[in-house]
């Protein structure tokens, strides 16, 4: 709609940046990129002036000398995609998620038991918000199939379904896994639907039957692990404390060797003392072989000995900046680089991702615990608090409907005004509740991390757009986007 001839417009809501010594907006109430062009940016300069009506501006732009006609279209479309606004600022209500939003994957913990003792695990160290006392460490066939069962009922008919196998140690309970992906498969194929499978694992019980297991069916890999043995082996350790890499790392070389279907992609957890991004980026992707290569600060309260704190953040921020230039590199030469970090925002970007809520958690994912206890997410598995029903019963709609209330970007103040929300959205509900207590509450103590970060893949994204288009049409297609 054209806003009424006396209103005077204003620059809309949106964040600048350049690519490729191009100029973008971030259209931040669509999650848009729109590319501006001589045209565009003397409508932006006019409107820096102030009291600029429509007909003014039309006007204004004639001036410049494009036709009466082609600067009417040009301010109806600045208009409609919400670069120049004009009116009352819009308050937009918060809308509550549908109850019967379709379930799209489920993460299964196969058991909550572990043969590494890594100091930062959020499940069992000082941070943990699991309560498993009393209940079975390992999930059984019967509760399993109730699971693949409860998925694909509450999947309403989607197409394709999702399972990914966690723990405690994933392969603990490899026999389950081995049940899970026959009955599931036979499920989903009576139902003329298709399923996939991952699994995230410390890579400690791979054996060649397993490696094959795996690539005969498809399933996706990540591996827990933090870089060459002097940091992987800082907290990745048994519990008599000896560290875990001289274990891993041949079963990850035959991993990566004997896994022919998907590509194996390391997480590594980034600690105090464990930040040196470029080595271990290197050493994962180029010494181990490693498809893929993604980073995540530790999810801890701050005062824990392994916190990074901002002056390893920032350190962090400007190795993450180096390795997001190669990517462009790569990407401007037609070549993918393993950085997920990047690809990850490149991919939300590319769909124009404006996000309700910061992940899927307990909207189109769900995790299930071996009692059977449903959960926002495999995080917060076995948590008495954060259990949403139960395989058995159900789940609890209510309880649902106050975490994704509270969870909603729109229930959280201090992210109405920022550039970063369609991506970011607040951040991880679990690691809100481990820092704040409430995982509603934005993730405030990385704001200013996340909107450089923010800036940097938007930069990425526009020099690519504008270089090599024909990159993000390949990459989307690798991605299934
Ligand atoms: S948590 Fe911070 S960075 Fe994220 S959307 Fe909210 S204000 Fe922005
Ligand atoms: S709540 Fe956090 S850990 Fe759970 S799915 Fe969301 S981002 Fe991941």
């Amino acid at each position: 709609m054209i806003a009424a001839e006396t209103s005077t417009f204003r620059p809309g809501e949106f964040h600048e940046f350049e690519g490729a010594g191009k100029r973008f907006l971030y259209l931040v109430p669509a999650g848009a990129i729109f590319e501006v062009d001589e045209d565009t940016s003397s409508v932006l300069a006019e409107l820096s002036k102030g009291g600029v009506t429509r007909e003014d501006l039309v006007g204004r732009m004639a001036a410049r000398g494009l036709s009466f006609e082609a600067a009417s279209e040009l301010v109806d479309e600045m208009t409609m995609s919400r670069v120049i606004v004009s009116g009352e600022p819009v308050h937009e209500a918060l809308q509550e998620p549908p109850a019967d939003f379709p379930l799209q994957s489920l993460v299964m913990n196969l058991t909550n038991q572990c043969n590494l003792s890594c100091t930062y695990c959020y499940e069992f160290g000082e941070d943990k918000v699991a309560t498993p006392e009393g209940k079975p460490k390992f999930m059984d066939l019967t509760t399993a199939m109730a699971s693949v069962d409860f998925l694909l009922t509450q999947s309403n008919g989607r197409q394709a379904v999702h399972i990914t196998f966690f723990g405690g140690e994933t392969l603990m309970n490899f026999p389950l896994l081995k049940e899970v992906v026959s009955y599931a498969t036979e499920r989903a194929t009576q139902e003329g639907r298709s399923i996939d499978f991952s699994l995230t694992t410390n890579a400690t019980l791979l054996t060649p039957a397993i490696i094959q297991f795996l690539s005969d069916n498809n399933i996706g890999v990540t591996v827990s692990m933090d870089g060459p043995p002097d940091l992987h082996d800082k907290l990745r350790v048994f519990a008599n404390g000896r560290g875990s890499y001289d274990i891993i790392a041949p079963r990850v070389k035959a991993l990566i060797a004997g896994h022919r279907t998907r590509p194996i992609t390391a997480r590594v957890t980034l600690t105090s003392g464990v930040t040196d991004v470029m080595r271990i980026y290197r050493h994962l992707k180029d010494d181990l072989g490693f498809h893929e290569v993604g980073f995540a600060p530790v999810t801890t309260s701050p005062d824990r000995l392994y916190s990074i704190g901002e002056v390893g953040m920032h350190g962090v921020l400007g190795q993450f900046n180096v390795l997001a230039q190669e990517y462009l590199e790569y990407a401007l030469r037609g070549e993918m680089h393993g950085f997920s970090n990047v690809s990850d925002t490149i991919a939300e970007l590319y769909q124009g991702v404006n996000k309700s809520h910061p992940c899927g958690a307990g909207l189109g994912l769900m995790g299930v615990g071996p009692s059977g206890d449903i959960a926002p997410c495999h995080r917060f598995v076995d948590s008495d608090e954060h259990a949403l029903g139960n395989i058995a019963t159900g789940v609890d709609r209510e309880k649902q409907q106050a975490f994704l209330s509270k969870g909603h970007v729109n229930a959280k103040y201090e992210c109405h005004t920022c550039f970063a929300r369609p991506l970011c959205a607040g951040g991880c509900h679990h690691e809100a509740f481990v820092r704040y207590g409430d995982t509603g509450h934005p993730n405030l103590h990385y704001c200013d991390w996340i909107r450089e970060w923010t800036d940097t893949c938007l930069q990425i994204f526009g020099a690519i757009s504008a270089q090599n288009p024909g990159f993000l049409e390949t990459f989307a297609q690798r991605k299934g986007l």
